[in-house]
């Protein structure tokens, strides 16, 4: 069998969202589970709306995933060049060839006869099918500056033999001549993608179910050039939660956004797979490995995937817990230093903190509010806290407790901590809880924190008995 050769082909007109990533993502799978080729090919043709930025962005978003290419424009590789805004002696090739052998031909209607058309609902006409080389020649040598069309056959059904949807038809009837060449010479979509397709050698071309009312249309001129055909699959839409389109209104949907929003490539990488896919097992957790084992076709579905923030964020939560904890200061690091929280002097405390809470939150940014009263003084009580903790009777008590305790453990560690509490809970005859909220309170400000005596440790017992101070003042005060 030939190698596997599959490719992502972006258009760089904007960033690489969650859709393309996927695809990108299926592509590559399909590659490395078949010791395949995966090619990346910028489809830049739309000079107008494509960008260097875009492009760059593209490629950044690629890498961030994890998803190598064999061949692309950075590295090159033997079919090059891969961005299409440098092939356009391979398509001019094609295209006389398809002019030559009478099965395109220039047409010269305006843009405004064509807009009226549209206006109509009218498809093209067919109009300049029919002229003759002398009118062609006339039109030319005037300086109108032609498209050139390819002739659709006119009866007859193409067919699209889809590995994920099965055998798909099209009634040739309902295609006009598309164009193929644009009037200011460079060809469009469905010519490029067959021409580069066939140049490059790919044999698989996966990609959006966007694509597939294109395909009978790219068929044809796979047949008007002798080319060999590839297999296909296109892939289902991705859905909002409401099932909509997914769009921007939906929150985050490039790729570089959820990064920066503090989402692991890992996490992204296991949450697109199952987008439209799964192993037909009882298994949420895949990383990239895991997925090249499984990955085939045939557990493609072809049904919409529906796409759930709320499954990514929790999915993103179990990677961060698990993720080393250096690795997560790296990430937060520049970030963590211009708030003044990660200096010089206090690397070991900063991974402390992080390695206590990076099993509570969602996201590495989630980080930053979790850790905040580690680095910065408790000016302030949650109000419910203040109501249940700091106002009842004997709470002044109470926060006296902690602070003999904190005074005097002789070893400031969470065991003794502990034991030393939930002796002077019993010696008070209250519950363990009854200490641990307040402080906690005293401690954070919240409500909510990490193992307690954790967080004791990790302040430190004398910015425990500061702040344990601070709260019994603030409650006298208040009283
Ligand atoms: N440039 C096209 C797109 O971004 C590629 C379509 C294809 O894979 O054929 O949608």
């Amino acid at each position: 069998m030939n190698e596997v050769r599959v490719r992502f082909a972006p258009s760089p007109t904007g960033t690489l969202h969650i859709g393309g990533a996927r695809t990108a993502l299926f592509n590559w799978l399909y590659a490395r589970s078949n010791q395949g080729k995966f090619i990346l090919r910028l489809e830049d043709t739309d000079l107008g709306r494509s960008t260097e930025s875009s492009a760059a962005g593209i490629v950044e978003g690629l890498r961030w995933l994890g998803l190598d290419w064999d061949e692309g424009p950075d590295i090159q590789g033997p079919y090059g060049p891969y961005r299409q805004s440098e092939r356009l002696a391979i398509y001019q090739h094609y295209i006389e060839k398809l002019l030559n052998e009478g099965k395109a031909y220039y047409c010269f209607c305006s843009s405004k006869e064509l807009a009226a058309r549209r206006e109509q609902n009218l498809g093209y006409d067919g109009k300049c099918r029919d002229l003759t080389p002398a009118e062609v020649n006339n039109k030319l040598a005037s300086g109108l500056q032609p498209v050139v069309r390819f002739k659709m056959p006119q009866t007859g059904t193409t067919t699209v033999e889809d590995q994920v949807r099965g055998s798909v038809h099209f009634e040739n009837k309902l295609f006009d001549d598309s164009i193929i060449c644009k009037s200011d010479g460079w060809p469009t979509y469905n010519l490029a993608v067959v021409i580069d397709d066939h140049e490059m050698k790919i044999n698989h071309v996966i990609r959006a179910e966007e694509h597939l009312p294109n395909t009978p249309k790219q068929l044809l001129l796979y047949e008007a050039l002798g080319f060999e055909v590839p297999n296909f699959a296109h892939v289902s839409m991705i859905l909002a939660p409401d099932r909509s389109k997914l769009s921007k209104r939906h929150g985050a949907t490039s790729v570089q956004e959820f990064r920066d929003n503090g989402y692991l490539p890992e996490t992204m990488i296991n949450y697109l797979a199952l987008l439209g896919w799964s192993s037909g097992e009882d298994i949420t957790f895949f990383n990239l490995t895991e997925l090249i084992n499984r990955f085939n076709l045939s557990n493609v579905s072809k049904s919409a995937a529906v796409y759930d923030t709320e499954k990514l964020t929790w999915m993103n939560g179990h990677y961060v817990a698990e993720a080393e904890t250096n690795r997560l200061i790296q990430l937060i690091k520049p970030e963590a230093i211009r708030k003044g929280w990660l200096t010089v002097d206090n690397q070991s405390y900063f991974t402390n903190v992080v390695e206590l809470v990076k099993n509570r939150v969602k996201t590495t940014n989630e980080i930053f509010d979790a850790v905040e009263y580690f680095f910065e003084d408790v000016d302030s009580y949650d109000t419910k806290g203040m109501k249940k903790h700091f106002s009842k009777p004997g709470a002044i008590d109470l926060l006296q407790s902690v602070l003999e305790i904190l005074t005097t453990a002789d070893s400031f560690s969470t065991s003794k901590l502990e034991e030393m509490l939930r002796a002077k809970a019993t010696e008070l005859n209250v519950k363990a809880g009854d200490l641990i909220h307040p402080a906690r309170l005293a401690l954070s400000g919240r409500t909510n924190t990490p193992g307690i005596f954790d967080v004791m440790v990790i302040l430190g017992r004398k910015n425990c008995i500061i702040r344990t101070e601070q709260a019994i003042h603030f409650i006298q005060e208040q009283s």
